[in-house]
């Protein structure tokens, strides 16, 4: 049982006391031979890993889905389903609600906020087998998918028709689609193609009693009463489990191209990003803010090519501008009299630009970009907040932040090396990036509640774009009123009364 197992988990101390202040009316089963006997007759013994008898599989098979990408969150589930139809998911899932085993949906086990692995060992459910597309319109770009599609196999599918998916973000090769609709995923098209709350057309949901809702539309159009599906859209899996999406792809753009711009100093982003919007309106795709620090961090760890010396020298800040068209002369042309402009004018807002020449260097300059999460970690122990607050305040925010822990004389090689920001400007996305030695409680303590509530008093939000997980639970009220989020409880307990989906997660 779980009150039995708290003792020995390594979450963070303070998850730790938090999922023991969980209502008393919720207590979980841990699975059994029993269960196992019974998931048997469900699925396939390809289809299970556990270490229980009689599957036993060797503990160290479960490693990879008890923990988080970050290596900062370890569950200590025994037991991982991976069905491949949503008959199995729901048979599963109804199993598990009567006997009242909590599970975990997880998708490519790529989230940033422990929202992906147990808190202790409740059942994990795989959707990594799911892989199926049923259906794409090649008129209306509608795809309809397994949730366990990866965001880069659905991108590939479409290429050759001529659509791209309306999502992109560094971690595509192993992020699922049903991971990016339940964490409402933002990543680096947000800016052209808007949010999945506008772009999925409909949702197959396996509900936390195993009733299949099945809302999986291909209209564009449909106002019939409440909007159902935009629940479980960045539900973090709470709600239910997500088995089958459909979503409106993109034409895809006939050219792109990138540049990358040298800055002197912050203080040109704002005025630097109103330019670029005017001189390149439509065709502008993205544009995207590094600092220094997370540039150095990304080549340091082979993500993209360096910049020449030259082009680095003098820059406080970097921004990587997308454009994306129908006509590459025309494209070409308003990027380049973007460039000249800039580089001309009496007070240049930028050092130097660093344009792409053909699809490698395109690739060399997004790597860089993509590459700064996987090159933080492997830099250190990242503290990941992601957060929105006004575009202006970006480096306020990261200097404030550094200061802080250098007041706590937490600044230093064995404590915190680097304090970073980068992001997604044109979405005034920011992901504050602190590189420790080590995950302590100390610099925990350093660093919450200080962020939420400088985030707070900026009105932001605590989460842009990751989601809330296991590690925001606590936080939400900087966010949120106390009217929403008791709406959101009674939302949960309407769902999911005897709250087995996801325990821990979003709500505390
Ligand atoms: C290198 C890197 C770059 C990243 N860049 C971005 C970025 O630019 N923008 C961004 O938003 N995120 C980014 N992320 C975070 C992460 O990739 C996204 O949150 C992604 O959408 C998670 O998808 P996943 O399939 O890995 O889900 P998981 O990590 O497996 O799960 C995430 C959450 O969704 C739930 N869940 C998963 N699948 C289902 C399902 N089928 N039904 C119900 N619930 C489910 C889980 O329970 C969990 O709460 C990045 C991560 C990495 C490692």
């Amino acid at each position: 049982m779980f009150a039995t197992r708290c003792a020995v988990r390594r979450l963070p101390q303070r998850a730790a006391r938090r999922w023991a202040h969980t209502p008393a009316t919720l207590k979980f089963n841990s699975v059994t031979e029993q269960d196992i006997a019974h998931f048997q007759k469900i699925l396939p013994a390809a289809s299970i890993i556990s270490t229980l008898s009689p599957v036993s599989s060797p503990a160290s098979e479960l490693s990879i889905f008890n923990d988080d990408w970050m290596n900062k969150y370890h569950g200590k589930s025994t037991t991982v389903l991976r069905p491949k139809s949503t008959k199995e998911v729901s048979e599963i899932v109804k199993y598990c609600n009567e006997r009242g085993i909590a599970i975990v949906p997880q998708g490519g086990n790529t989230g940033l906020v422990g929202g992906s692995v147990p808190l202790k060992d409740e059942l994990i459910l795989s959707l990594g087998n799911m892989t199926k597309i049923r259906s794409f319109d090649p008129v209306s770009g509608i795809i309809v998918a397994d949730a366990g599609c990866i965001l880069e196999a659905m991108s590939e599918y479409l290429a050759p028709h001529d659509y791209i998916m309306p999502l992109d973000l560094g971690a595509k090769g192993s992020c699922q689609i049903g991971g990016n609709v339940s964490t409402n995923a933002g990543g680096l098209r947000l800016l052209r193609y808007g949010n999945l709350h506008g772009s999925v057309l409909g949702l197959e949901v396996v509900l936390p009693d195993g009733t299949v809702l099945d809302q999986l539309s291909t209209l564009r159009k449909d106002n019939t009463g409440y909007d159902l599906k935009q629940l479980f859209i960045g539900a973090e899996g709470t709600l239910g489990i997500v088995t089958g999406v459909s979503i409106l792809a993109a034409p895809a753009p006939q050219a792109s191209s990138n540049v990358m711009l040298a800055l002197p100093k912050y203080d040109n982003v704002l005025p630097l990003f109103r330019e670029v919007k005017r001189q390149l309106s439509e065709i502008l795709s993205a544009f995207e803010f590094i600092d220094r620090k997370s540039y150095e961090l990304a080549v340091k760890h082979g993500q993209g090519r360096a910049l020449n010396d030259e082009d680095v020298e003098g820059a406080e800040c970097f921004v990587l501008v997308e454009t994306s068209g129908g006509k590459r002369e025309h494209d070409e042309e308003k990027l380049n009299g973007l460039l000249e402009s800039l580089l001309e004018a009496d007070e240049p807002l930028i050092n130097t630009g660093v344009l792409s020449q053909s699809p490698a260097q395109f690739s060399q300059l997004w790597a860089i970009r993509e590459g700064i999460t996987e090159a933080v970690s492997k830099e250190g122990k990242a503290y990941k907040y992601d957060i929105s607050i006004p575009v202006a305040s970006f480096k306020e925010v990261v200097d404030k932040t550094r200061d802080h822990l250098k007041s706590k004389g937490l600044l230093h090689d064995d404590a915190v090396k680097h304090v970073v920001g980068y992001g997604h400007v044109g979405d005034g996305n920011l992901h504050l990036n602190v590189v420790a030695a080590a995950y302590t409680p100390e610099i925990e303590a350093a660093l919450e509640p200080f962020v939420y509530e400088l985030v707070a008093s900026y009105k932001g939000s605590i989460s842009a774009e990751h989601g809330i997980g296991a590690m925001k639970t606590h936080a939400l009220q900087y966010s949120k009123s106390t009217t929403s989020i008791d709406l959101m409880k009674k939302i949960k307990a309407l769902f999911d009364p005897k709250g087995i989906m996801n325990p821990g997660k979003v709500l505390e």
